[in-house]
């Protein structure tokens, strides 16, 4: 996929800044921070054009967000039939890098009575292959 394709499977027009940030988010192979899309990116947009752009690939759910803890988050695309809203991440605590993970099978749990489950967020946590060898 192209990040118009991307774009446009989401049913958004293509802009040259929601592309750019598509593309950075398509050749990463990890989640990145918005500090780290914002510097592969360069100058090539200005601040605001950047920061509507990003709003709005996280408002129609182009990208999603990852919480590691209040002052750490990183984005990942959401890609038509990869990634799925529940999906699990990995979190290597050496490089400190996140990696979105394929799920098996839904997890299942048993819930308390009357208790609705409106999200699920799974953080895996250890070494990823790199930091492993
Ligand atoms: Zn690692
Ligand atoms: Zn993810």
């Amino acid at each position: 996929m192209n990040p118009s394709e991307v774009l446009h499977s989401h049913r958004l027009k293509s802009t040259s800044c929601r592309e750019g940030i598509v593309e950075v988010m398509l050749q990463a192979s990890r989640a990145l921070s918005e500090a780290e899309i914002k510097t592969i990116l360069g100058n090539r947009h200005d601040r605001t054009t950047f920061y509507r752009s990003f709003k709005t690939l996280i408002e129609k759910e182009v990208i999603h967000q990852i919480v590691i803890d209040k002052n750490e988050v990183r984005y990942a695309l959401n890609l038509p039939g990869i990634h799925q809203h529940e999906h699990v991440h990995f979190h290597c605590s050496s490089c400190n890098q996140v990696f979105c993970v394929e799920p098996v099978s839904e997890a299942t749990m048993t819930l308390p009575s009357g208790f609705d489950v409106s999200e699920t967020e799974i953080m895996l946590k250890g070494k990823c292959n790199h930091c492993k060898s």
